[in-house]
């Protein structure tokens, strides 16, 4: 499965704000925007002014990169986001907050995306009891979210048991500590997304042109 595999730092640096991709480190001193938040690279010799286009590509780089997912499935995001009913933009931001990696990441079992998608490449997560290797996999309502029994007695498992306490987990997904067992209660809506980063509505007009 095709996925970036460049220096990651780099890409809020691109982006020009922080994307939270490696974890606890973005919340520390250690974090590389916070040291240079210049973009990588030379200097440019003049600012350019940039178009309308432009800012709606950046819009829709920076939700593919805080998601880690590649350009050809966000395009198959965007066309199965305007063809099914209701909102396309609510449609598109559910589809990448339902993805298995984010499930995952969101209920704590990773400290960021690209984490939670090695895990579940290692087989160690199940879905109603089923070992689930496929991070772009989407869970529907009601499905839950556990380690198999290789999972279990690994380390990893151990020290995610020991930070997961703190973890905040949004409205739509219940989190069983004690069983480290998460379900999806509910479906994600637009505000539980990473809409903070991006606007939905940008990225479905810049495909729709
Ligand atoms: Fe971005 Fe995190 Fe790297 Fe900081 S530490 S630049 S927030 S990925």
């Amino acid at each position: 499965m095709a996925r970036y595999t460049g220096p990651v730092c780099r890409l809020c640096r691109r982006h020009g704000e922080k994307l939270f991709l490696k974890g606890e480190r973005c919340f520390t001193p250690k974090c590389s925007f916070e040291r240079r938040p210049n973009p990588p690279g030379p200097r440019p010799a003049r600012r350019r002014k940039v178009s309308d286009r432009g800012l709606q590509l950046r819009e829709k780089q920076r939700a593919r990169v805080a998601y880690g997912v590649l350009e050809k499935q966000f395009v198959r995001y965007y066309k199965e986001a305007i063809r099914r009913p209701g909102v396309s933009g609510e449609n598109l931001v559910r589809l990448l907050e339902t993805r298995l990696d984010n499930i995952v990441y969101r209920l704590g079992f990773a400290d960021s995306r690209s984490q939670a998608r090695q895990i579940v490449r290692h087989g160690i997560i199940t879905v109603d009891g089923r070992k689930l290797d496929v991070p772009s996999a989407h869970l529907k309502e009601g499905e839950t979210v556990g380690f198999t029994p290789r999972g279990l007695r690994s380390e990893y498992y151990k020290i995610v048991q020991e930070n997961i306490k703190s973890k905040n987990v949004p409205s739509w997904l219940t989190l069983d500590v004690a069983a480290m067992k998460g379900r999806v209660s509910g479906m994600p809506t637009v505000a539980q997304g990473e809409t903070h980063l991006f606007n939905e509505n940008v990225i479905i007009e810049y495909y729709s042109r």
